[in-house]
């Protein structure tokens, strides 16, 4: 009776993880922003988890009630993987942003995958989850990164609004863009970790109450994916 129940149990599994849309044309796509009639909008983070801005970010979402999505370098998710783990304790999602923020153009099919492997390994070590969601470093990836990422169960993911605080331009800059930019259903590409000063943080503290004022849900990627409209 016990076997026939633990069967029972790996065949829901079994046809539960089949029903997981990964095979659809529609998870092919590379996401960018996604059409909905909700307002609903994903702030999302790369290059950390770094001690020196990603801590004051968590603050910063914490204390507004904003939940985001950070997509992690395997390499520093190693290194800080408390920061990890804070992010997915405080209800943020975690992407893969490969393990050493490599050009994925320049790499084989082969390489990649060790990239995304190593990096999801990384995640599931500090966080315990598995990550879905893939942006390659500066967004260049090629028809075989593309095709190697979704075979590995992969939604490549892009931005719509570019903040350009990697620049080092001041807070004021990357909330002006963020607010005179946004729209339903955008995704907003801003950096945890930047070489040398970032203005990231204090940027939010700007541009966060603007538009929570204006009425926008801030959701992780994955909820925004599953907004679009019919
Ligand atoms: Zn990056």
């Amino acid at each position: 009776m016990k076997k026939l129940k633990y069967r029972a149990a790996a065949f829901f599994l079994a046809a539960s993880l089949a029903a997981v849309p990964i095979s659809s044309s529609e998870q092919r796509k590379i996401v960018s922003k996604v059409e909905t009639d909700e307002k609903v909008v994903a702030l999302t983070f790369d290059d950390g988890p770094h001690p020196r801005t990603t801590a004051e970010i968590l603050d910063v979402l914490r204390e507004f009630g904003v939940r985001a999505t950070f997509f992690n370098v395997g390499e520093n998710a190693e290194k800080r993987p408390e920061l990890t783990a804070r992010e997915a304790f405080e209800g943020h999602e975690i992407g893969n942003h490969t393990f050493s923020h490599i050009n994925v153009k320049r790499l084989s099919r082969e390489d990649l995958k060790t990239q995304l492997l190593e990096t999801e390994k990384a995640v599931m070590n500090a966080a315990g989850l598995k990550t879905t969601l893939f942006r390659p470093p500066e967004g260049r990836i090629g028809e075989a990164g593309e095709d190697e990422a979704w075979k590995l169960g992969y939604t490549v993911v892009l931005w719509s609004v570019d903040t350009r605080d990697w620049t080092h331009r001041s807070a004021e800059e990357i909330a002006k863009t963020v607010t005179e930019n946004v729209k339903d259903g955008d995704v907003i590409l801003c950096h945890d970790f930047i070489s040398g000063e970032s203005h990231t943080a204090e940027a939010l503290r700007i541009f966060l109450p603007v538009l929570i004022d204006e009425g926008y849900e801030f959701v992780t990627v994955s909820e925004l994916i599953s907004k679009k409209s019919p």
